[in-house]
């Protein structure tokens, strides 16, 4: 970038030309000073109203296994290693999975993720969720409907996308280089490899990261070149909550200011893609939460899967408060 922090407006010009930023103006914009956060933010927000105007898609999640996961994710409240006091529980009945969805619409929500804590489904993990996507398809054909259950075949992605499902959730996380750092029992290989798989099925893909778990800026940037490389549909960004009984449980290093550059980042990197606000939004942005809306145009309503979050209620409050739009 040729002028340090003041050049934001051409930057966005040069995303909305149709270029790629650079590493050299990835790295300024995580180094953006806090006070000139505000041109970086109102720059941004040119992209994001360029492609998706005002408008803020409602997702909702259910947790539909929890607590039994054999992975060992260091910042998951579900893993073997974790202590947190959690519910544990196995799959829900399809039952439950198709009340997740009225409520889920009932709240405004546009799209519905079922997510499960496991490595990857077992055949029957795959016939019980196939009929809860046609129940819930039949019940509401126009819900985005998503799956989040770790590591996918591509078989048996296609058979998900069969039964109705549209969307497969599976984050990145981090960079490769980071990944060895906060999971052992699985690699950053086997990561994209399910998303290859879920794009061969003809599924569109969500995966995003989680920042604030010791990694470098160097870190985000290639997560976020990664997003980019990968031609994601949707983008979920979430910020370390560290949870009690988890290895993370002390780590708390995120600011709202750094949090809103990555947020930026990936907008400038991914200008029509989907970002969505995801998990520790209310932690580590607090006040500050409504700014995010300049850079990712959807957002979880209800909680997360183990951490409780704004209802669906308040969170149109913070939408509307900020000049946005639900987008129905
Ligand atoms: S695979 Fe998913 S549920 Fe399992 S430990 Fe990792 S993040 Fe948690």
């Amino acid at each position: 970038m040729r002028n340090a922090e003041n050049c934001w407006e051409e930057v966005a010009d040069t995303v909305l030309a149709g270029a790629a930023i650079d590493r050299e103006t990835a790295r300024a914009v995580l180094a953006c000073a806090d006070r000139d956060l505000g041109k970086l933010l109102a720059a941004t927000r040119r992209v994001r109203e360029a492609h998706f105007g005002r408008r803020v898609k409602l997702c909702m999640l259910r947790n539909a296994q929890s607590g039994i996961c054999p992975e060992d994710c260091s910042y998951c409240s579900q893993s073997k290693i974790s202590r947190a006091e959690i519910p544990v529980y196995r799959m829900q009945s399809v039952d439950e999975l198709v009340a997740g969805a009225y409520r889920a619409v009932e709240s405004g929500a546009r799209r519905y993720c079922m997510v499960c804590s496991m490595r990857g489904p077992q055949e029957r993990d795959v016939d019980h969720l196939a009929e809860a996507c046609q129940r819930i398809r039949r019940q509401f054909p126009d819900l985005e409907l998503c799956l989040s259950i770790g590591i996918l075949s591509a078989a048996d992605a296609q058979r998900l996308k069969n039964a109705g499902a549209g969307w497969i959730n599976h984050n990145l996380n981090t960079s490769r280089r980071f990944y060895p750092e906060i999971c052992s029992t699985h690699t950053y290989d086997d990561r994209l490899q399910t998303i290859a798989n879920v794009q061969a099925a003809g599924l569109k893909t969500c995966a995003g990261g989680i920042i604030g778990m010791g990694e470098t800026d160097e870190d985000i940037i290639d997560l976020a070149y990664e997003t980019r490389r990968l031609e994601l549909d949707s983008i979920p960004l979430n910020f370390l909550h560290p949870i009690d009984g988890t290895p993370l449980e002390k780590r708390r290093e995120l600011t709202p200011e750094k949090c809103l550059k990555v947020a930026c980042l990936l907008r400038l990197l991914n200008p029509a893609a989907e970002i969505r606000a995801a998990g520790g939004r209310e932690l580590n942005l607090g006040a500050r939460q409504a700014e995010l809306f300049n850079a990712v145009n959807s957002i979880f309503v209800n909680g997360y899967l183990t951490t409780p979050g704004l209802d669906h209620q308040r969170t149109r409050e913070l939408i509307e408060g900020a000049g946005f739009e639900v987008e129905t």
